[in-house]
């Protein structure tokens, strides 16, 4: 099959295979699932940057959706033929933190191959190696969704849609009239936007240093727009000014430790700053101690806090009602080949998402 690899860290170092395998048969508790679409998320960036430190060579891609085409003789969750979106966490399934409901928690799933080429044996980002035409997962990572939606939307709600929605509905859980501010509106800012939209916010600040968010932003139901377009902008004195004092929520979602501190700033006392964006892992945060002693809270988000087989039908539930908006996240579809043009264009941080078919 056809699929890319990253040899080592730096995009000069991702090609186009046509020889990837799968690394091993169906285990009873596995299942096959063809890709029809996997988004190119900003954290395929820093993984391909080396900065979630993943062994390589690995398959790059976690944010996918596909068809069931093979079930191993334990599985239970889902059939062949089904829609399934992928889940990004390769958790255990049955360990006290998994029965609990938080998959995402959990610390026993461990990191394996998904793929081969020849001899050499291929990691999968997160378990999952999207950016290939089939992969082979455990049941707990392919929750099936309603046939309606189109596959190439609904790959955004393994990753974009929920880590920005599950950050309002799961972690803030952001409250009618609450005043909320979102740093970064790209393809998880759109998401913080929307849900908090659904939840009732009353003002939602969407901040941007692209001026071409400013209406894609205002779509998804921001209500005040701030072009960051220049070091002196002072951010942080602007929606001070604009929420009567500071929000209710400040959400990060560039993945910047400089705005993550500016965030605790946007927050009023006692409000919620919601780290949502990635730096590189081993990033340090450092901020005005007074800027977070009142009582403020600073949540670590990974992935929405995110309960995938809860989640994802609800999420595709809400697209379905056309209360959620999936299609308009998608900018752009390319081939497997299309990956460095969907990076560069991350880079020049004009566009929502680029989802590439890797069938074509
Ligand atoms: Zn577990
Ligand atoms: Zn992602």
């Amino acid at each position: 099959m056809q699929g890319l690899i990253q040899e080592d860290n730096g995009e000069e170092h991702v090609r186009l295979s046509d020889a990837l395998e799968h690394v091993a048969d169906l285990e009873p508790r596995q299942v096959r699932v063809e890709i029809r679409a996997a988004g190119v998320c900003g954290s395929d960036l820093s993984c391909v940057h080396g900065k979630y430190y993943m062994p390589t060579p690995l398959v790059p891609g976690h944010e996918a959706a596909g068809v069931v085409v093979e079930i191993g003789s334990a599985v239970t969750y889902c059939s062949v033929g089904d829609h399934v979106v992928l889940s990004t966490f390769g958790n255990c399934g049955h360990c006290p933190t998994c029965e609990g409901g938080d998959p995402g928690n959990c610390g026993f799933g461990g990191l394996r191959h998904t793929h081969v080429e020849g001899d050499q044996a291929l990691w999968g980002f997160a378990n999952l190696g999207a950016f290939a035409q089939e992969t082979i997962v455990h049941e707990n990572q392919a929750v099936p969704i309603p046939t309606e939606v189109p596959l190439t939307s609904a790959a955004l709600i393994g990753c974009g849609v929920m880590t920005g929605a599950g950050a309002v509905f799961n972690r803030a859980q952001v409250a009618v009239g609450d005043r909320v501010v979102v740093v970064g509106a790209g393809g998880v800012g759109l998401n913080v936007i929307q849900a908090a939209r659904l939840s009732g916010a009353s003002q939602i600040i969407a901040i941007d240093r692209a001026p071409s968010k400013e209406r894609t932003a205002t779509e998804f139901g921001a209500t005040d727009f701030l072009l960051a377009d220049s070091d002196d902008f002072d951010a942080v004195a602007a929606v001070q000014q604009l929420s009567g004092g500071g929000v209710d929520h400040a959400f990060e979602v560039v993945g910047s430790t400089k705005l993550l501190a500016d965030a605790i700033s946007m927050a009023r006392a006692g409000g919620n700053v919601c780290a949502v964006g990635v730096p590189d892992l081993t990033a340090t945060v450092t901020y005005p101690f007074q800027a977070l002693h009142q009582n403020k809270n600073l949540l670590g988000i990974r992935a929405g806090g995110g309960k995938p087989r809860r989640d994802f039908p609800l999420l595709a539930n809400l697209y379905l009602r056309g209360m959620l908006r999936l299609d308009e996240l998608v900018s752009h579809t390319a081939g497997l080949d299309g990956l460095q043009e969907a990076f560069d264009a991350l880079k020049a941080g004009a566009e929502a998402r680029t989802v590439l078919l890797p069938h074509g």
